[in-house]
């Protein structure tokens, strides 16, 4: 870390013994220690995955396009028998017809929950976007506009009595997303279903996987959860799935979701006219990716406390996702971070970042993405509510050297 970091203070023209040089070679002093925990965490993955592929027989002839129906499929059906046995489920949903992570989300819902349904979420708010899916923002077409029942549990003892009131599905968010809340160990998520299962086993346990797939060395299905979604832009894409989400699980429960993705009687239908090689790579290389943005969340986390900024989780602290927030208190500072982010990038580098009110958001917000991928953020971007306490959240990261030496030229701007 520390001759990474030597060098990319070189390519900035920032002396090592000014405040933001000497602050970068301290952090990548402190943080070598993580770095290589996380290090070996993508290599167990990495191995891991390749030896699925061999399992599976994985061959050129499954990544070509399909059209049309999409019957018979062998691309679309060892990709979605990989993603299981990686997940740790029974089955799987992988595919480019599921739009977002949002999406992918929301059809478990849509699945599990019926009308007069009680669904629970674990811990307090979800995600801004799944609040409308669930109904929370007045949409039409909402799971309360079907008639599901919603409740917000904060902590076990709520959770416990959510559940004897006879919940048919329990949501487990596993980023703490843009709320003051920590991402979830996987442990801890583990301990959620346990005590969900221990009042009613009959009780889905839904978890929304964005951003934590593949930094801890288990998954949610690995201990108990029933149903898990994520985003194919995010971690398990690995930059390259152009689009996607996908779905882990029991067997029984991915039929339901299936039937809603499609219709009843329809999971094997389905094309991807793009083919399947983006996907299988994607998710080959995601364990590397995950590594590099978790790098660059760590470095960024230790600079920006050397140089006296508020930062959650710091450097040291255990990691449930890829999300790094940074105090930045002051709204100047903040839009100056992110156009500085901005430039840095490798595509739109000319554009500045403005905050707006994005479909799906109560509030303003301001993104800098200059990603090859639209919107994906495992690729190195930040994007903040522009309100108070200015926190920037830094995501993703395919190259650490790249959001490495963004990061140090926004410290420079940002302080000087
Ligand atoms: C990204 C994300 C989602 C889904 O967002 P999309 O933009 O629809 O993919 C849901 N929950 C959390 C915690 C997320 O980070």
């Amino acid at each position: 870390m520390e001759e990474l970091v030597g060098t990319l203070l070189e390519e900035l023209g920032i002396r090592p013994d000014s405040t933001v040089g000497a602050a970068a070679i301290q952090a990548a002093r402190d943080v070598q220690p993580v770095v290589s925990a996380i290090t070996a965490t993508a290599a167990k993955w990495q191995v891991r995955i390749t030896q699925l592929f061999k399992r599976h027989r994985l061959s050129s002839e499954h990544f070509a396009p399909t059209t049309g129906y999409g019957y018979g499929d062998r691309g679309r059906e060892v990709l979605e028998a990989v993603w299981a046995d990686a997940f740790g489920g029974e089955a799987a949903l992988v595919r480019p017809q599921i739009v977002s992570g949002t999406h992918a989300i929301g059809l478990c819902l849509g699945a599990v929950c019926r009308p007069g349904d009680l669904l629970v979420s674990a811990l307090g708010e979800p995600y801004e976007t799944v609040k409308s899916v669930i109904g929370l923002t007045g949409q039409r077409g909402s799971l309360a506009d079907y008639g599901v029942r919603y409740c917000e549990a904060r902590g076990e003892e709520e959770l416990v009595r959510a559940v004897e009131s006879g919940a048919a599905a329990v949501f487990i968010q596993r980023s703490g997303g843009y709320s003051q809340r920590r991402a979830l160990s996987v442990a801890q998520i583990a301990r959620l279903v346990s005590v969900v299962k221990g009042v009613n086993q009959k009780t889905v346990c839904i978890v929304d996987n964005c951003y934590g797939e593949f930094v801890e060395e288990l998954e949610p299905s690995h201990v108990g959860a029933d149903l898990v979604a994520g985003s194919l832009i995010k971690n398990p894409g690995g930059g390259l799935a152009p689009t996607g989400g996908y779905i882990v699980g029991r067997e029984e429960l991915i039929q339901l979701v299936a039937a809603r993705l499609v219709v009843p009687g329809s999971r094997d239908l389905g094309p991807s006219p793009i083919g399947y090689r983006h996907f299988y790579q994607g998710l080959w290389i995601a364990p590397q990716c995950v590594g590099q943005a978790l790098i660059t969340a760590c470095f960024s986390a230790r600079l920006f406390e050397l140089l006296g900024f508020p930062v959650r989780p710091k450097f040291d602290e255990p990691r449930g996702d890829i999300i790094q927030a940074i105090g930045l208190g002051a709204r100047e500072r903040l839009l100056a971070f992110l156009r500085e982010v901005q430039a840095r990038s490798p595509v739109d580098s000319h554009v500045a970042p403005e905050p707006w009110l994005m479909p799906g958001y109560q509030h303003e917000v301001a993104m800098a993405a200059g990603t090859f991928v639209q919107g994906s953020s495992i690729e190195f971007s930040a994007d903040a509510p522009v309100m108070a306490p200015y926190e920037v959240y830094l995501q993703g990261g395919l190259s650490a050297a790249h959001g490495i030496w963004a990061v140090i030229a926004a410290a420079k701007v940002i302080v000087s």
